[in-house]
Formats: C-alpha cells, structure tokens, sequence
C-alpha cells in the first residue's frame, strides 16, 4: 500500500507480489497475460506521449509485451509489478542487438530523461518509471559476477541476477545518503556544490560509508563539507533516487554554530538564507543570485518542510 510522502518517486501503486517471481512459468504466464503491459526505455529513457490534448497530462506509451517479439526479442523485460490484475514491465529496448543503433517504437512516441518528465507525468508514473529505470539501469550495469567474474543471468522477473559460474545471487543495490537542511532559528544553511550551476543551491547530502548510521552519516557529512556542528538531527522523510539508484534519508538539523569552513573540493559556496527567502522561492520566485531545487528533489520538499513546521508553531 502506498504511504503518504511528499516526495516524488514513492507511492508506486503497484503490487510487487515479490514472492512468485522465482518461477520462470509464471513469469511466462505474465508476459502473456491479456492485460499485460510494457513500457519501453531507449538509453535510460521511457516512452512517453507528450502533451497535446486540453489536460496536458504527459504519459508513458504502454504497449502489449507482444510489440517487443517484432524489433527486440532478446531485449531484457522486468516486471514491475500488479495494478488491477494486469502485470506492468518494463523493457530495455536499447539492450537488444536488433536496436543497438536505433530506437525502436520511436515513431510512436518520444523517449524522454526522468529529470525532465518528474514534473510533468503523473506522479504514480514517476514512481512507476522510477522503478523501472532504477531495475533496468542495474541490470546493465551488472552483467558479470562480482564473485567470480563470469556472466550472470537475470532471473526472478528482474528481481535479481545468478551468476552461470558460481551460482551466487545478486540483488539490486541501494545507496544510502543523508542529506540534511541546517537550520539555525530563522536560517538554514544551504550550498552550492562544485558541479551545481552558479546560482543553485541545495541542502547537503553525502554517502552513508561501512558501520555508520544515517543520522551519524548526517552529521558527518555537514561537519566534512562546511565545518558546522549540528546538535540535534531529525530525521523527516525518505526518498528512492534512481540517478542511478539511491535512497535518499532526509533530516533537519539544528546547530548553534554561525560559521562555516568550506570543503572547497565539495562545495564551492554556502550561504545562510532565512525562512521568508526560502518561501518566496518556494513559491516560484526566480533570482540573479540564489534558486532552490525544484519540487522532486528532497531537498525541496525539506524546505517545504521547515517552513510548514515553524507555520504551525
Ligand atoms: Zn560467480
């Protein structure tokens, strides 16, 4: 069941039914259900339509899984999971040999990157995408054994790979990172990443490293990028990042410091930005100097966040 969160990418409404997906018959069955539907992704890419009709909604092109037998039979298929009795895949058309070069369905529609397509399609079809973008991206990326270097297969309907050599399994990996809005009172400290654009500015994030906690990490990261030691860290919400495949844990922390010492290898400037500059901005202000993430980022939805909460106080 879907929880509530504000942030996009989560409240995928399929049904995963993860326990069936060892069984190869029954991923057969799926694939040939009547109901049975399949995205395509071309280069990390999905096919979506885009808008042209009054609702200007854009959406992902579902097609039968039968369209994939004319142009890309041995592409990868995943299934993503159940929505009123009919399977969802995905398919990654550009890792078939017959579609190397070329897009296939392109005539139907345009493939289109997530970052792009966040704001604009539904956001179940966020999370839907998300997933089938996080699971096709991983299995690319992963078509040997760790193990032992040999070839590994997918099985599970894309749940995992086995390895042909060892017959270690291998499942999807998660990234842990922390990112964390400082605040002190009516500020927050927020910075500008070495490879941010020059007037971009967001909360601070890094990799959850072995034997840490994700609030231990938190802290961390904001003491290695700007000096800053934070009291008390809150944690808020969570967010699936599939750029490439990341799980986002989101704080708020608080700090009594007034400085700051840049890692300059990380971030290029900081700077304290009060509560009223945050709403503006949340509320579509554009400046020469300073702008915020836009609304599928955590970090957003963390400013949202702090602002809502001092609201209510
Ligand atoms: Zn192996």
């Amino acid at each position: 069941m879907p929880i509530a969160n504000p942030n996009y990418f989560t409240g995928n409404p399929l049904e995963r039914l993860s326990e069936k997906r060892g069984d190869a018959l029954w991923f057969a069955e799926q694939l040939a259900h009547e109901k049975a539907c399949m995205v395509p992704f071309w280069r990390g890419r999905p096919l979506v339509e885009m808008p042209d009709g009054p609702d200007g909604q854009a959406r992902a092109l579902w097609l039968s899984p039968l369209a994939r037998s004319e142009f890309v039979h041995d592409a990868p298929v995943v299934l993503l999971g159940f929505r009123d009795g009919a399977p969802y895949f995905a398919l990654d058309a550009s890792a078939s040999s017959a579609s190397a070069e070329t897009a296939p369905f392109a005539d139907m529609a345009s493939y289109k990157g997530m970052r792009e397509l966040a704001g604009i399609l539904s956001r179940e079809e966020v999370a839907i995408l998300g997933q089938a973008l996080w699971l096709l991206d991983w299995h690319r990326r992963h078509q040997f054994c760790a193990n032992c270097g040999a070839k590994s297969q997918m099985v599970g309907g894309g749940t995992h790979r086995r390895c042909d050599g060892c017959d270690t399994d291998h499942f999807p990996r998660t990234d842990p990172v922390a990112i964390v809005l400082v605040t002190r009172g009516e500020e927050c400290l927020l910075g500008r990443g070495v490879k941010f654009p020059p007037t971009f500015f967001s909360a601070l994030a890094g990799f959850l490293e072995p034997g840490e906690t994700l609030e231990e990490c938190a802290a961390r990261e904001v003491f290695e990028e700007v000096g800053v030691k934070v009291k008390e860290v809150r944690y808020i919400f969570s967010q699936p990042w599939p750029f490439p495949s990341s799980l986002m844990a989101g704080y708020i922390a608080e700090t009594e410091d007034t400085t700051f010492t840049l890692d300059e290898t990380e971030i290029a400037e900081a700077r304290w930005v009060s509560k009223d500059e945050i709403r503006a901005l949340l509320n579509g202000e554009r400046r020469d100097d300073l702008n915020i993430p836009p609304p599928f980022a955590i970090a957003h939805q963390l400013l949202v966040e702090w602002v809502r909460d001092e609201d209510q106080v």
